[in-house]
């Protein structure tokens, strides 16, 4: 059997970041599927049909990461993943910049070693510490 699975297997794709990511929107859809309903109760119409959707795009995800697993076009999927990294590398970048602030600085109390969070190019400024109420003068 397990033969027969690797000679079935031969040739063909397999696995990627790309399906992996399809597997977890099959599980996110399928959840979001019930939630919604769950939410919506019996009567609304509105609920049922999204969950419905809901449905629908997790079957789709679950048919197109076994078409890319057993398929013999390994160029054309390496490329799909390719645009995949490309997408996902650009979207961890917004999150970054977002978490990483361009106007503000973090300094440390050099006594008690708090964070103290201040504005970048004020030049020489004094910062008294919230915690301790040491005083250091820094350049920012
Ligand atoms: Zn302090």
């Amino acid at each position: 059997m397990k033969e027969r699975f690797l000679r079935f297997m031969q040739g063909r794709y397999g696995v990627d970041e790309f399906s992996r990511f399809l597997i977890w929107m099959v599980i996110a859809f399928w959840l979001l599927a019930i939630v919604i309903r769950m939410g919506g109760g019996a009567e609304n119409h509105a609920a049922a049909a999204a969950g419905t959707v809901c449905d629908y795009i997790s079957f789709a995800a679950i048919i197109y990461s076994w078409f890319r697993m057993i398929s013999k076009n390994i160029a054309k999927r390496q490329n799909e993943n390719r645009v995949y990294l490309k997408y996902k590398q650009k979207i961890s970048g917004i999150f970054k910049s977002a978490s990483t602030d361009k106007t503000h600085k973090i300094y440390k109390c050099p006594k008690c070693g708090q964070k103290i969070r201040v504005p970048k190019h004020k030049g020489k400024i004094a910062i008294s510490c919230p915690n301790c109420r040491t005083e250091f003068v820094k350049k920012t």
